[in-house]
């Protein structure tokens, strides 16, 4: 997505900064957050498994157990959707799994190919968190060696230091994080948290995180600025319980009970956030879902200027499903309205679809990783998901098959195990 805004380009500041806290200055208790009333207060599941015993300083944190693990992975970054989530799945695994791994031609398939500042904030995030050893670790580069050591989970801030995506650095620390934990961890991301192409601040609040709570995975989440192209500064908060996933089906979709949605905007005329809010909701009765649907207005603080508009879809018996448009200079609020109405109306069209287009590559990954057997159905079947499971299929020893759909209309399946 570089050259689009949003992509992390905006140089806020020179560098990425990461403020590691000491190792083992995880949080000891649960600090609740008020805007997230619907999630229940994270508890430690009596089911998570104990903390793996910690390496010493420079031993590799799986070798000792599992030798087998020290065999280096080669990826080719240009495979498939060829951006950076191949890279970013690498890092997670690497983490978990112990294994090296080395990466070129890193987002060969984007405007601007190689390591984004976003992506560097990643790696480097990773490295602390896996005491690894990173070659090629550049804003531009397309070649990246990472040797994992003992993963030391802790709180950590990083500031991606541009409008990069938030979200994505999120995704990357979440699982090691949680899996290797003894206690609550406090990730603070500063940066974009509404990137075309990137896990937006609201889809992660009700849709990834209404995933991960389904899957035995508590995280509260908190977003209390807005970043938005060029100037970033947005602030992302997160804290992860230790937890490790559970299998998930899921082959239908249930009843459509609501759409519920926020039209928010920052430093910019209140007029921007009602007409995006009037142009969904009459856009949605056009459609003729005759569904109880209502969008209300924000005004979110932000060093910057932006708008947004995030459309949830809450069906029975799984996460909400939310379409996000995202304004910029020169954009009409209506038509940033109609993006997100779009995507909603393209997910709805398709017959049991369970999981959308987005979660649907995101959700793979801690699947994959939980132990039994995970099915679910997908509205459609993306390069981001074909090209996620090749990634893992390079680090784990899992079956994982990516089913198309059989006829237009109709959902792909996934099945892992
Ligand atoms: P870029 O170069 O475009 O900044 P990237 O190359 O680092 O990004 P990709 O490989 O394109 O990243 O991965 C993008 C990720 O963002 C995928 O997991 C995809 O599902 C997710 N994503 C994209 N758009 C949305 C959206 N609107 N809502 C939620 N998730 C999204």
């Amino acid at each position: 997505m570089d050259g689009e805004i949003g992509s992390g380009d905006g140089r806020r500041q020179p560098a990425t900064g990461i403020e590691p806290e000491p190792a083992g200055a995880c949080r000891r208790r649960w600090f609740g957050h008020a805007a997230h009333d619907q999630a229940p207060g994270p508890k430690r599941p009596s089911w998570a498994s104990p903390p793996r015993p910690r390496p010493s300083r420079g031993s590799r944190a799986v070798s000792s157990t599992r030798p087998s693990s020290e065999s280096l992975v080669t990826l080719d970054g240009s495979r498939g959707e060829g951006g950076g989530q191949i890279l970013r799945t690498a890092l997670t695994l690497s983490l978990l799994t112990g294994r090296p791994f080395r990466v070129s031609k890193i987002r060969a398939n984007r405007d601007k190919p190689g390591l984004r500042p976003q992506h560097k904030a990643a790696v480097e995030a990773a490295a602390l968190l896996g005491r690894a050893d990173v070659l090629g670790c550049e804003v531009g580069s397309r070649d990246l060696v990472f040797r994992p050591g003992a993963v030391e989970p802790r709180d950590l801030t990083i500031d991606i230091g541009t409008a990069g995506s938030t979200g994505m650095v999120l995704q990357t620390l979440h699982l090691p994080l949680a899996m290797r934990a003894e206690t609550a961890c406090r990730l603070t991301l500063i940066g974009g948290t509404f990137n075309p192409k990137a896990p937006p601040s609201p889809f992660l609040e009700r849709t990834w995180r209404g995933h991960l709570a389904n899957f035995g995975m508590p995280v509260a989440l908190a977003t209390p600025s807005a970043g938005f192209y060029p100037r970033g500064g947005g602030r992302l908060e997160a804290w992860i319980e230790p937890a490790r996933p559970k299998p998930w089906v899921r082959t239908t979709r249930g009843d459509l009970l609501r759409i519920r949605g926020v039209a928010g905007a920052a430093n910019l005329p209140e007029h921007v956030a009602t007409r995006m809010r009037d142009r969904a909701l009459a856009r949605l009765a056009d459609a003729g879902l005759n569904v109880d649907a209502e969008v209300e207005t924000a005004s979110w603080p932000s060093i910057g200027q932006g708008a947004a508009i995030a459309l949830a879809a809450e069906h029975a018996g799984t996460a909400p499903a939310t379409f996000v448009g995202i304004g910029e200079r020169g954009k009409p609020a209506e038509l940033v309205a109609d993006e997100a109405v779009d995507e909603l109306l393209d997910f709805l069209g398709v017959v049991d679809g369970a999981v959308d287009p987005h979660s649907a590559d995101q959700i793979l990954l801690p699947l994959a990783l939980a132990e039994g057997r995970s099915v679910y159905t997908v509205s459609h079947v993306t390069e981001h998901l074909r090209t996620n499971a090749h990634t893992i299929r390079a680090f784990l020893d899992r079956p994982i098959e990516v089913e198309e759909p059989l006829a237009e209309g109709r959902p792909g399946r996934v099945v892992v195990g």
